[in-house]
């Protein structure tokens, strides 16, 4: 595993520094913007059943270019420093990528979350959450973690209690933390928002008849054959949106025993019930069972979503692909080596910091909620109206003065401003977002025949924000 993800971390710097070779960036800027600011490694013990465990535990911030940094907390055996490292670069260049007014963080914790109970999790969660409000490495003006692998609601809303409990005059102290259940101050539709977001992602890839071309597509999505690595919380919602609204067939979903294989599509729904009830995917009935699952990602499909862990696409692996396009619902899925085999190949990559923006984009949403103290809901419009439309004036002004863009996006404000619920307006907010971001990613790409994908179209506009950062902050 360890050379997975030292193989990840370098994948990502090389990516990072491909694109960087391609700008014209004041001199020693390509190393302040790659490098990651700290890593804050903690060893507590927690005494359960009887017993002291320690755990390893891990916050890492990549850039502080804007504050506060934002990032999940994972929860996994397979957590280590490269990995948070990485993955907190990633945080970077996808706020910047998507225009969110953060710096990017990661952090970890080393443990498998199935071994404990409820109670036991809760205590080692409370426990990390004081570990990391000791270094102010959660806090809404500096540091917001929130859910990814391992993680959900549940443990979003144990760091929050325990941050208010540590800080209980902070008037901010429900964003400190996004992805909480809605009763603790989370918003509508961020369990869903990184399926969603790659769902967007895909619908605006099929508006545009010039990148269809580049990966021998055309039409529309439905009756595209689909394969799905991981049915988690992204993956599930991200097949079950293309299968249900866009007429998408999954014809496989790899998991961790094995792959489920249905020409005519798989349901979805009936596949993750299954999976809840029995652990894994082995005996459904409605496709045909394999038992070397991760063999089917070499299968003949239009679009591979591998949504599950880093570097499964590798150079080993790469040459056998035969889909047309890859969209990176996981983070790192594939490697540099995997990358430029694909590359030669013609398969057309979705990158991983645009294709799975849409949950930090959502937590985005939440975490200005938070701050703003505003009800989103429709019962409270009226009430709220005025406050709204201040808030957006105020955005909008911070935004003039500093040059930052501070301003809600545009279908977000509209759907504000005219009373939506607060689904449609999340939903609304993030489509705008992922079809915003992908207008200047496929403007780069299509206009610079040096910038040879995607991946290095989006590298690009995120140096550039970045670098126009430190720009207007004088360094
Ligand atoms: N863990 C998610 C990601 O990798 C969400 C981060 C956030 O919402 O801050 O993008």
């Amino acid at each position: 595993m360890c050379a997975a993800t030292n193989s990840f971390r370098d994948s990502v710097d090389r990516m990072f520094a491909h694109a960087a070779g391609l700008m014209e960036l004041p001199p020693g800027l390509e190393e302040k913007i790659r490098v990651c600011n700290s890593t804050y490694t903690v060893r507590f013990g927690v005494r359960l059943r009887g017993e002291l465990h320690t755990f390893t535990g891990y916050r890492s911030v990549h850039s502080e270019h804007m504050e506060p940094v934002k990032g999940g907390i994972r929860y996994s055996l397979d957590v280590n420093q490269n990995e948070v490292e990485a993955l907190a670069a990633l945080m970077s260049y996808k706020c910047a990528l998507v225009d969110l007014p953060f710096g990017g963080s990661k952090g970890g914790l080393r443990i498998d979350p199935r071994a404990w109970n409820e109670d036991e999790l809760e205590k080692i969660t409370r426990r990390f959450t004081y570990e990391l409000s000791r270094r102010n490495l959660i806090s809404p003006s500096q540091n917001v973690p929130a859910p990814d692998m391992g993680t959900g609601e549940r443990e979003m809303a144990w760091m929050a209690d325990a941050y208010k409990r540590l800080h209980p005059d902070d008037i901010n102290a429900k964003a400190c933390v996004t992805g909480k259940p809605h009763s603790a101050g989370g918003i509508d539709g961020r369990v869903e928002a990184t399926g969603r977001g790659v769902q967007y992602a895909l619908q605006e890839f099929f508006r545009h008849e010039d990148v269809m071309k580049r990966a021998g597509l055309e039409g529309t999505l439905a009756g595209k054959r689909i394969i799905v690595q991981g049915l988690g919380n992204v993956g599930y919602h991200a097949a079950q949106f293309l299968s249900t609204e866009d007429k998408a067939l999954i014809t496989t979903v790899i998991e961790r025993d094995g792959a489920i294989t249905n020409p005519q599509g798989i349901n979805i729904d009936a596949l993750r019930g299954y999976i809840q009830s029995t652990g894994g995917v082995r005996g459904f009935t409605g496709g045909e069972y394999r038992e070397e699952g991760l063999l089917a990602l070499e299968d003949e499909c239009d679009i591979l979503i591998p949504a599950a862990v880093e570097s499964v696409i590798h150079a080993e692996n790469a040459e056998r692909i035969k889909c047309k396009v890859i969209i990176e619902a996981a983070n790192g899925p594939v490697t540099a080596d995997a990358d430029a085999i694909l590359k030669r190949k013609g398969v057309v990559i979705i990158p991983d910091m645009y294709a799975n923006a849409g949950g930090v984009t959502v937590s985005y949403f939440e975490w200005v909620k938070n701050l703003s103290q505003i009800s989103l809901g429709r019962l409270e419009r009226r009430h709220e109206e005025a406050r709204a439309r201040m808030l957006v004036e105020e955005l909008e002004r911070l935004s003039a003065d500093t040059g930052l863009n501070w301003t809600l996006s545009r279908g977000f404000k509209q759907a504000f401003l005219t009373g939506a619920d607060e689904l449609e307006l999340v939903r609304s907010g993030l489509e705008d977002t992922m079809r915003e971001a992908f207008g200047k990613m496929r403007e780069v790409w299509l206009a610079n025949p040096r910038v040879d994908d995607l991946r290095t179209a989006a590298y690009v506009v995120s140096i550039r924000q970045i670098s126009n950062v430190y720009g207007s902050l004088g360094l």
